[in-house]
């Protein structure tokens, strides 16, 4: 590395910090790892039943599962219920595209919600405008850690006889009129995806319900219809949760409230020192609804411009996401043309996400306000 990008990296912010940065944290992840490997129980046993219990727990549910991914999870899910050819499940156009990609892999048709453009999330008005006598499903997405408004949809969905399956992948422990992500819905999913807010050291993902049949089914398609060796009742899959993974999720999951607190606080130093700024900045929630800040996502006009200056600040950015799911070449067959989903089109292009990460102190809130303002503040019209 040059001495000129050294000393950048010095002054720079990255976009999210993983266990590495942390050795305290980083040694009893590998003691618990360690263990794994001495016993050499590698599929399934005591330390994904103990994990299962414990996510159960905390997400305020009556059952968790452990999946091999947030993906495989939203597959199950789907499954579970029963989701498959000639039914259509309604999915956000702003979201992470496996939300859509499951939809597809389980022989059913998506179809695209647009977004509100203060949330970016999906309102009842806009799954409303989805709907059709083949809807079997909606599937909310709490994206960046916000909760979607979800009593309006729960009635919606009771009157067309769907399920509702929650996308909490990037949404664990943020509450919604207290309750708890992915305990709402008939089930919930989420991603152990490393960076994710408890994250794995590889893949991982749980699905989440109170209801025991559901539940049941989820369990034999994660590992061959099978609840016994070799006596196959359905046919499932390999979609288990890893032991390793399991154990790793364990020590985070018992950090992750007060990682998710210093997440928080940092979001409401950013917020505080972009107050002005032409920059829409995430909106506060409700007095009994919690943000459990995946991403600190602003909305900006001339948003290539602000990630350019801040990229020659060493500020790392990111887009989340820079196309919307109907405009990816994956999906293209579905022919839903450009306009279709205006709202979700045009934040592709002015949303951008800002570094945030636990452990992001006061001087790197500071570079990347500064940075802001350093980019706003010039002769360029920046409207909002
Ligand atoms: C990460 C993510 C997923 C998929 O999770 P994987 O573990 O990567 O398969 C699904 N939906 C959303 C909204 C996500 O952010």
């Amino acid at each position: 590395m040059s001495a000129v990008a050294e000393a950048q990296d010095t002054v720079g912010v990255p976009f999210t910090r993983l266990d590495a940065a942390d050795p305290e944290r980083l040694d009893e992840l590998l003691e618990v790892v360690a263990g794994v490997a001495r016993r050499s129980a590698f599929t399934l046993g005591a330390e994904v039943e103990a994990f299962e219990h414990e996510f159960a727990a905390y997400c305020e549910a009556a059952e968790a599962i452990g999946v091999s991914s947030g993906t495989d999870a939203l597959i199950l899910a789907l499954r579970a219920l029963g989701v498959g050819p000639g039914h259509e499940v309604v999915v956000p156009a702003n979201s992470f595209i496996a939300t859509a990609e499951a939809v597809v892999l389980v022989g059913a048709t998506p179809r695209f919600a647009d977004v509100d453009p203060e949330t970016q999330l999906v309102t009842a008005a806009t799954i409303a405008e989805a709907l059709s006598e083949r809807t079997r499903c909606i599937v909310p997405v709490h994206l960046y850690g916000r909760m979607v408004e979800l009593d309006p949809i729960l009635s919606l969905a009771r009157e067309h006889g769907a399920f509702v399956v929650e996308d909490a992948c990037q949404a664990h422990g943020a509450r919604y009129h207290g309750r708890r992500a992915g305990a709402i819905g008939h089930l919930g999913c989420f991603s152990f995806y490393p960076a994710k807010n408890l994250g794995a050291w590889g893949d991982g993902g749980a699905v989440v319900t109170s209801d025991p049949a559901l539940a049941d089914h989820v369990r034999l398609l994660r590992s061959h219809g099978e609840r016994r060796r070799y006596h196959h009742e359905i046919c499932g899959t390999t979609a288990r949760l890893d032991a390793l993974q399991a154990a790793v999720l364990r020590v985070k999951l018992r950090h992750l409230d007060a990682d998710t607190a210093r997440r928080r606080a940092a979001a409401a130093r950013l917020s505080a020192a972009l107050a002005g700024s032409p920059l829409a900045l995430p909106r506060p929630t409700e007095e009994d609804s919690d943000h459990v800040f995946h991403l600190y996502v602003v909305r900006c006009a001339q948003r290539d411009a602000l990630r350019e200056h801040l990229a020659r600040r060493s500020i790392a950015t990111a887009l989340h996401y820079p196309v919307p799911i109907h405009r990816t070449p994956a999906f293209a067959h579905l022919g839903v043309g450009p306009g279709a989903l205006p709202v979700s089109e045009r934040l592709a292009g002015e949303l951008c996400s800002l570094p945030l990460f636990p452990g992001m102190d006061d001087q790197a809130i500071a570079r990347v306000a500064g940075a802001v303002w350093e980019a706003t503040g010039g002769s360029a019209p920046w409207p909002a």
